[in-house]
């Protein structure tokens, strides 16, 4: 458009409209690939003062395709991390979780990744040396929580109409009739002792069958539970949407569970960054929350999911139909195995508010349960909860600095939480965690290994 021209042509519009014509038509903002339908621009960015320009506009973050990761993917294609300052960022498919630790162990600067989206807890257990090769011990800053439920238990087609579904108690007496007959019942994770590890024992052991001795418990990479659920490598896996709908889908299983009828609005993946990376870029990492912050928001409008579907569609995202995704982020599920169909958006992926209070605020006391649900495996010792784990908390758990960043952003004082506890934590089978007293909690279970 030439000056004249276009100086003609803004001279018939109102300004509000004519910033938004000359920013997409003149400003070259990058293409909105793949997408169909209309899609909405992406956003000026904010004006920076000394107090928020980023010490460097780039961090190279890495996601699993999964819908946890929708925040990250968002930011980066809204143009949220641009607005604040962040105009490089990149954020890069992990080909799995043990891959995403390898490139966090180190760092961008030897050609892996600054942070990113991380199972729970993860960030505790390369904080602590425990996941990392030779034990090397990387600091890690867990920064918000990127998501609540969108997470499933899947079981394939041929354990149909073994009555298999939420209350596994039910099933019992079956799959410890495979345990007997020596074909025990093989169920997969993609990541040992982490979320979906996690879910898939809470379940079983809610219905009486212990994780440890009753069934197989396996890691299979997300890549292949497909196929292994095809060809009856295994009878089940945990793992986040849109996978299990792939399953549906494909008609090789069904749903047993939703995580969301698990745990309503539980603690699901997070956004956690190298210590390092964050105590040199203080600045940047606030850039990068306060868009994360706002890609969540955008993430929660349910006119936006359409939208959202058809970018985390794309190639080098997801690489699945949009059509698959849409149904799951409106709240839609297909249960099989004749269980009624879900329809809720409220049992969707989240990802900024829910009932419970903030989403993306990382409570200190879910972290809490992690470390005690990882003691009662016997993944973690029982002295890790001395004091109720508060020193390795505070020490990896920067809630702090989500706390600034929402100021800085502009949060609504309503939607910043005060307290590092959100209270006690109810699950489906009448159990509670109370963070004051992780102890009791592992007490009133029947089955654990410790
Ligand atoms: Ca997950």
């Amino acid at each position: 458009m030439s000056q004249i021209s276009r100086r003609r042509f803004l001279l018939t519009l109102s300004a509000t409209a004519a910033s938004s014509i000359f920013l997409k038509g003149c400003f070259g903002n990058p293409p909105e690939r793949g997408t169909t339908g209309s899609s909405s621009p992406t956003v000026a960015p904010i004006a920076l003062t000394s107090e928020t320009t980023p010490e460097t506009t780039t961090a190279k973050l890495g996601f699993i395709p999964i819908f946890e990761a929708a925040p990250l993917i968002i930011a980066k294609e809204k143009g949220f991390f641009a607005k604040y300052g962040m105009k490089d960022i990149d954020v890069s498919k992990q080909a799995n979780w043990g891959s995403a630790r390898d490139n966090v162990e180190i760092g961008s600067a030897g050609g892996g990744i600054d942070g990113g989206q991380w199972q729970m807890p993860m960030p505790y257990l390369i904080s602590e040396g425990l996941i990392t090769k030779n034990n090397v011990k990387i600091p890690m800053y867990v920064l918000a929580m990127l998501s609540t439920q969108g997470n499933g238990i899947a079981i394939a087609k041929s354990q149909a109409g073994k009555n298999i579904g939420l209350d596994v108690s039910k099933a019992k007496d079956y799959i410890l009739g495979l345990k007997q007959s020596g074909k025990p019942f093989r169920a997969a994770y993609t990541f040992p002792k982490v979320n979906q590890d996690f879910w898939l024992r809470y379940w079983l052991a809610a219905g009486g069958i212990n994780p440890d001795t009753d069934v197989n418990l396996m890691t299979v990479p997300a890549a292949q539970t497909v196929a292994n659920m095809k060809t009856g490598s295994m009878e089940g896996f945990s793992t986040g949407d849109p996978w299990p709908a792939r399953i549906i889908k494909d008609d090789i299983g069904f749903m047993a569970a939703l995580t969301s009828q698990i745990w309503e609005y539980h603690p699901e993946e997070y956004f956690a960054m190298r210590g390092d990376w964050v105590d040199k870029n203080p600045k940047a990492t606030k850039a990068i929350l306060k868009a994360i912050m706002e890609a969540q928001q955008w993430c929660d409008v349910e006119a936006n999911r359409p939208e959202m579907a058809n970018i985390l569609a794309r190639a080098s995202y997801f690489n699945i139909p949009a059509d698959i995704l849409t149904p799951m982020l409106q709240g839609t599920y297909i249960m099989g195995d004749n269980q009624p169909e879900i329809k809720d958006f409220q049992k969707a992926a989240m990802y900024w508010k829910s009932p419970r209070g903030s989403v993306s605020f990382p409570y200190k006391s879910l972290d809490l349960w992690f470390l005690t649900e990882s003691v009662r495996w016997g993944f973690l010792p029982p002295s890790t909860l001395d004091n109720n784990a508060k020193a390795l908390i505070d020490q990896v758990n920067r809630s702090d600095i989500w706390q600034e960043a929402a100021k800085e952003a502009g949060i609504s004082s309503a939607d910043i939480p005060t307290s590092d506890s959100r209270g006690v934590e109810k699950f489906f089978d009448g159990k509670v965690f109370d963070p004051s007293n992780p102890k009791a909690y592992l007490d009133s279970l029947t089955i654990k290994k410790i």
